[in-house]
């Protein structure tokens, strides 16, 4: 199977309210040098990504944090680098971009530079509820993104959603999702909020407090209708519901993302970036800074390596496989399964049994998939699956 490369850009013009990814509000002054030790990562590194080195990629994506903050250069610079060290002819190149760092010269600097995919950050098209998320983007910026992006040449757009932003209402849902079908977007995600305890919302939520609306938050219950009316909507209007979280055009599902879930092989760059090369996972440290130190005194920025058992290999196939809607192919799983894990999967699939008489999972004998009425509660399915 073909390799997926991520490159992360961990770096954020300010920290939206629900966030607790490792991403920072830096310098511009940084930008540009840890563009460039990126670079080398790829240059010096990528001999060490056996088996996958000089490999064939089919998906490149640049997430973060931001990363159209970069100067377009920067960012060309990065898929040069990977040109020059993998067979190098990807159908999907994808920059993840905020609206309001949307320019009519920036989009046309990143079709130049070989993007021909933008997941763009658009969250909610409501006003007070981007406010008080933290967002830098109002929804005219949303607007006038997808206007520059489709004038400069972008044929493949994503948009996503939040369901659950502190004053989030049924009528602001619906409007958000009219919104979102008329800019007619290739690709939509769309995400139930999870209140992380380290984010500044999650830390109101616990300890109290008026300053980032914790109790604007719209209940759990009403979240969920928000996600449902999303699934009834998006349908109608065309879109294929293939993953929990995503829904696509025809021909437009992510191939990237889809090699998460396929447990395919994808090798990351950058700070905090995670690679799977079929075999083992590993992780870049996190903190930026400390990552441009290490690349440029020659120090691998690699830790948390780990061989993936055949333990763990299984319960990935179930935990990740069945995020999509087409679920899992477990006959194939037991064919292809060694001796050792006979047991855990005949337990598995007693389990499978009971809780496809409860209408928590679907089994044809051969497919399994999560019943598309639990979606909302996928994670409690899988826990109770696997647990
Ligand atoms: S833009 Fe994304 S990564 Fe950055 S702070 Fe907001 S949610 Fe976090």
């Amino acid at each position: 199977m073909k390799l997926g490369i991520y490159i992360q850009v961990p770096f954020c013009q300010t920290k939206c309210t629900y966030c607790n990814f490792h991403t920072g509000v830096v310098s511009r002054d940084r930008y540009r040098p840890y563009a460039e030790a990126v670079c080398r990562e790829i240059s010096e590194y990528a001999s060490l990504n056996a088996p996958t080195h000089g490999a064939a990629v089919d998906s490149v994506y640049l997430g973060g944090g931001t990363p159209s903050l970069l100067d377009p250069s920067a960012l060309g610079n990065m898929i040069e680098a990977l040109r020059q060290h993998y067979q190098f002819d990807p159908a999907e190149i994808t920059l993840e971009a905020d609206p309001e760092t949307v320019t009519a010269e920036n989009a046309r600097a990143w079709i130049a530079a070989g993007f021909n995919r933008i997941s763009l950050g658009s969250q909610s098209f409501d006003d007070a509820e981007l406010r008080a998320a933290g967002r830098m983007h109002r929804r005219a910026d949303i607007f006038q993104a997808v206007e520059l992006l489709r004038a400069a040449g972008f044929r493949n757009i994503s948009l996503d959603l939040i369901a659950g932003l502190a004053y989030q209402s049924d009528e602001s849902w619906s409007e958000s999702l009219s919104e979102l079908l008329r800019l007619r977007p290739e690709h939509v995600s769309i995400y139930m909020l999870e209140i992380d305890e380290g984010s500044r919302l999650g830390k109101e939520a616990l300890a109290g407090g008026t300053r980032y609306s914790a109790g604007a938050i719209p209940e759990e219950d009403a979240m969920a209708e928000f996600y449902e009316s999303a699934c009834a909507r998006l349908a109608q209007a065309g879109y294929d519901h293939y993953e929990i979280s995503n829904w696509g055009l025809p021909e437009k599902h992510s191939r990237h993302n889809l090699k998460y879930w396929l447990r395919a092989p994808y090798i990351g760059f950058g700070a905090g970036a995670h690679s799977f090369d079929g075999h083992k996972r590993w992780a870049n440290i996190h903190d930026s800074a400390r990552y441009v130190e290490c690349i440029g005194q020659g120090i691998s920025p690699r830790e948390q390596i780990e061989d993936v058992t055949p333990e763990q290999a299984l319960e990935e196939e179930f935990f990740l496989g069945l995020r999509r809607l087409d679920g899992i192919d477990l006959a194939r799983i037991e064919r292809d399964a060694s001796a050792g894990l006979r047991n855990r999967i005949a337990e598995l699939r007693n389990r499978i049994t009971g809780m496809a008489s409860q209408g928590l999972v679907e089994f044809d004998g051969a497919r399994l998939r999560i019943a598309p009425d639990r979606l909302t509660v996928s994670n409690e399915v899988l826990v109770e699956l696997l647990g």
